[in-house]
Formats: C-alpha cells, sequence, structure tokens
C-alpha cells in the first residue's frame, strides 16, 4: 500500500528579532542565551517562526508552509536541504506581520527556478498589508528595471478553513493582542497557533481533541501584551489535554536545556508531554 506520511518541520522557532539578539552581542556580555546562540548548532539559535507541513508517499511530495517571515531565507538554506524540501506547493499564512510574512521576496528562487507560480492563502486584511509592503508582488506592473520578482498567486481565505493540496487547514481565530487577531490552523489531530494571547472560547471547542499542540511561548514570567508566556501557554495545554506539545515563538528569555528540564518535570506532573520546539526540530503528525 502507498502510505502517505505527514510531517511537521519547523523552520524558526524565534520571535520577531530572533535570538540571538545584535545588541546582547554588542552591549551586554551576560545574556548567557545570546552568547550560546552563536555557537554552531545551538538550540537557542531561533529564526522567526515558521514551519512547513510535508506530505508524501512512494510518488509524490507536497510542502505547504506556514509563515516565512524576515530570517526565511536563512532557515530555508539550513533546513530545505536537509530534509529534502524541493518545491513550495503552497503557503498559508497566520498574519502579516513581517517576521510571518517579511520573506515573500526571497521567494523568487523557487518561481525563477524551481515552479510557475506558489499559491498564497491570506486573510483580506492581510492580503491589504502586503499590498503595502510588498506592493510589486501583488502588482508586477510596478516592477523597476525590468528584474524577474516572485510569482505569487494570492487566494483570500475565509470561513471556517482552506484546503491545500487536499490536505485541510481549519482556521482558529485568536487574539494577538486586545485588538488584533491572527489565524492558528488545525491539521487533523495538530494544532498549531503560533502568535496568541488570548483563545477565545469558539476556537478552544475547535482545538479540543487535538492530539499534538503546538504553541506560542514567548517568555517566562512577564506577562505581553500579544504573545502567552510560556507559564500561560503551559496552562492552557493543561486545560486542552493533548498527548504532546511544543512551545515555539520563543525570545532570548528561554535558556533551552534549562527550560527543557523543567518541562520534563511539569510533563510528569501533568501526563501531558511538553517540549521546548526548536529550529529544525521535525516530528510526525
Ligand atoms: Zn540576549
Ligand atoms: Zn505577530
Amino acid at each position: 500500500m502507498n502510505k502517505i506520511k505527514k510531517e511537521l518541520i519547523f523552520l524558526g522557532t524565534g520571535t520577531s528579532e530572533g535570538v540571538p539578539r545584535v545588541s546582547c552581542l554588542t552591549n551586554s556580555l551576560d545574556c548567557l542565551v545570546c552568547n550560546d546562540a552563536v555557537k554552531p548548532n545551538s538550540k537557542n539559535r531561533r529564526y522567526n517562526t515558521s514551519v512547513v507541513i510535508k506530505i508524501s508517499s512512494l510518488d509524490f511530495e507536497k510542502n505547504i508552509l506556514i509563515d516565512a517571515g524576515k530570517s526565511f531565507y536563512q532557515s530555508a538554506i539550513k533546513w530545505f536541504p536537509k530534509y529534502k524540501i524541493n518545491t513550495i506547493d503552497g503557503l498559508i499564512l497566520t498574519h502579516a506581520h513581517q517576521d510571518a510574512a517579511g520573506g515573500f521576496d526571497d521567494l523568487r528562487d523557487w518561481t525563477n527556478n524551481t515552479q510557475s507560480s506558489i499559491p498564497i492563502y491570506l486573510r483580506k486584511e492581510d492580503y491589504e498589508v502586503i499590498n503595502k509592503t510588498f506592493y510589486y508582488l501583488v502588482d508586477t506592473s510596478k516592477i523597476t528595471s525590468g528584474g524577474t520578482v516572485a510569482k505569487l498567486n494570492f487566494i483570500i481565505i475565509d470561513g471556517t478553513h482552506t484546503i491545500i493540496e487536499g490536505q485541510k487547514f481549519e482556521h482558529l481565530k485568536v487574539n494577538h493582542g486586545d485588538h488584533y487577531f491572527a489565524n492558528g490552523y488545525r491539521i487533523d489531530n495538530l494544532t498549531y497557533i503560533s502568535d496568541c494571547s488570548f483563545i477565545p472560547d469558539k476556537t478552544m471547542r475547535k482545538i479540543r481533541g487535538s492530539e499534538i499542540i503546538i504553541l506560542d511561548s514567548l517568555r517566562r514570567g512577564n506577562k505581553h501584551k500579544s504573545h502567552f508566556t510560556l507559564e500561560e501557554a503551559i496552562e492552557k495545554i493543561v486545560e486542552l489535554k493533548p498527548k504532546k506539545a511544543y512551545f515555539t515563538d520563543i525570545c532570548h528569555d528561554i535558556e533551552h536545556n534549562e527550560v527543557s528540564r523543567y518541562l520534563v518535570d511539569a510533563s510528569k506532573h501533568t501526563g501531558i508531554k511538553m517540549n521546548l520546539a526548536y529550529d529544525g526540530l521535525k516530528i510526525n503528525i
């Protein structure tokens, strides 16, 4: 039988400025996380939060990206060859902040050299932002000097879900700040929410029953206006009771090894396997 395999690869697990912060390397030599993050293969090295869903069988392979932020190019050169991600068959956006959408210009490599175009699935309000930030990708008549740009096919998403290459992405509307919303997505039994400060009841109902939940967890302690802290994220995970949880969108306040040890203890207490995600981590879904 030609079995279909679904995997998720974390292309980035860091917040907007990434880890290390340049200012920690230039101003404050005592930030242990940022100073560790410059070492090769440090799990504290974090590019902008993004994942790829890889669906494959013996005779086909489809790769669907969720977000491509400012550091998409650096993530791609590191992880695309390693995980043999050859094409981008769709890109679905959580929201139009630059750490989620700032890498759109770099998609030109694929449409110049690998495939004719890339479908971009996004909300109407995000399309309006992209129309301002990447006006020449939306309206190619504005290209100057005759250079080539990424050929993107923008598709507005609305309603309860989007189907990309036969895979359903259920829309999960969450607060990302008091008056701004981002989308998370449920893909079969996996829930992915990268940017979130509050989950409305209606969305909580859609998440319930997920076996794996990937959730925003910016830092420890201090509350943040537009992101969950680790403590808030753990509280939600305990409430939702998946089998496994992964935390992402992490800033330099979280040291990978220290917090991973803390999560081993938290997993024992709660019976839920909780992990800190890291760039390049691949999981089966
Ligand atoms: Zn730092
Ligand atoms: Zn954001």
